[in-house]
């Protein structure tokens, strides 16, 4: 028990679920770090995991992570998170899929799931056939809040770039401002190509080079080797790929005024964010600038859940939120001498109630 309470990744966490379901096989554990603005909401990982401690760091760390990211984007959510500690087959049956669906359901709405790594669309729906609380799960018609995430995070950070370019280099337009992309997959093109409508300079990278170089084709843009993008020297790198980019090697490396992208993760620990600013390079805090994704999912979630129609009116105002809300968080960081993800995570716990 002591050993529990010492971990350093509990943060007061309001329940944390160990499940076992002998007849499926299903072992997972559920984290509800923060109701405090509502359900807790965050997806479900399937995962093998060669030491089952390593899934319990993973549950309290992301549950917490998404307290902040849903607090932050203006939703009505709290954070939460599940893991399915998969064997090493990775076997996953009908059976342990309903198990597991039953486990969310005996929380009574308190922890809402999605997908997450190792989860399809396809499992969500089968887990939804025992629970109503899950969000995420495909939907029918135009016009609607859910579907695919990608084009809505995409504009979230599109919107996000410009308030950078504004803040850093005092232009109210992207045009002809040069933005480095690391890449190209759902969020990254979909950047782009907003960037491109607006006359911005792009460079792409991608591990998939056809990919890159079909979009720069595309878009007029210059698609170069992807261990070349970090050291482009440009006005804005957008990492679009990987998470803990930002190390050390990788910040020696950048050659721009502004990091802003929609990568999950992008700090490879909390010290990199001070190093960043050390070099003078405006940061966008990545769970502020890339929750339109999030947004989306969770007003789909809700509007479902209250009966009434999720409308893309709803997810765009909130996703317009997302300029200002960083606006705040370097003017803070300006006046305060805090790094901007540290100012991020401060408003973000006191929206939780615990600053
Ligand atoms: P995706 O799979 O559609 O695209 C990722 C692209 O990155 C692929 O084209 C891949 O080939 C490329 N890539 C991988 N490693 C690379 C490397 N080392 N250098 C250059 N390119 C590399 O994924 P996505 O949905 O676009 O998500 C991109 C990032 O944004 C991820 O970190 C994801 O966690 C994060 N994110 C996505 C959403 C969303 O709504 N999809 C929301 C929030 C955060």
């Amino acid at each position: 028990m002591t050993a529990f309470w010492a971990e350093p990744d509990f943060d007061a966490h309001e329940l944390v679920q160990l499940v076992h379901d002998r007849a499926s096989g299903l072992t997972a554990i559920i984290a509800v770090h923060s109701t405090h603005l509502g359900p807790a909401a965050g997806g479900t990982r399937f995962w093998h995991y060669n030491d089952p401690a390593g899934a319990m760091r993973d549950v309290l760390r992301l549950s917490r992570g998404m307290s902040y990211k849903n607090a932050m984007a203006g939703l009505p959510m709290g954070g939460g998170k599940a893991v399915i500690l998969a064997d090493e087959q990775r076997t996953k049956t009908p059976e342990l899929l309903a198990a597991f669906g039953d486990a969310v359901e005996g929380l009574g709405g308190r922890y809402v799931t999605a997908e997450d790594v190792g989860i399809s669309e396809a499992d969500m729906v089968a887990v939804s056939q025992r629970t109503a609380h899950v969000s995420g799960l495909p939907v029918e018609g135009a016009g609607r809040a859910g579907g695919d995430p990608g084009p809505f995070t995409a504009h979230g950070i599109y919107l996000g770039i410009k308030a950078a370019v504004r803040h850093k280099l005092g232009k109210d337009s992207v045009a002809g401002v040069h933005v480095a992309l690391q890449g190209t997959g759902s969020v990254g093109g979909g950047v782009a190509r907003l960037l491109a409508k607006d006359g911005a300079k792009l460079t792409l990278a991608d591990i998939d080079q056809a990919r890159a170089s079909a979009l720069a084709a595309e878009l007029g843009g210059v698609a170069v080797a992807s261990d070349a993008i970090m050291g482009t020297a440009c006005d804005v790198f957008s990492p679009n790929a990987l998470g803990a980019i930002l190390d050390d090697a990788g910040i020696a490396a950048l050659d721009c005024a502004i990091v802003a992208g929609g990568a999950n993760n992008q700090l490879a620990r909390p010290e990199h964010g001070a190093k960043l600013a050390a070099r003078g390079i405006l940061y966008a805090p990545d769970y502020v600038i890339n929750a339109g994704g999030i947004i989306s999912v969770a007003t789909e979630y809700l509007a479902r859940r209250d009966g009434r129609d999720g409308g893309i009116a709803e997810v765009d105002a909130l996703i317009a939120q997302i300029p200002g809300r960083l606006e705040t968080i370097w003017a803070e960081s300006d006046a305060s001498g805090l790094t901007a993800d540290e100012v991020a995570d401060r408003m973000a716990q006191k929206l939780i109630g615990r600053g």
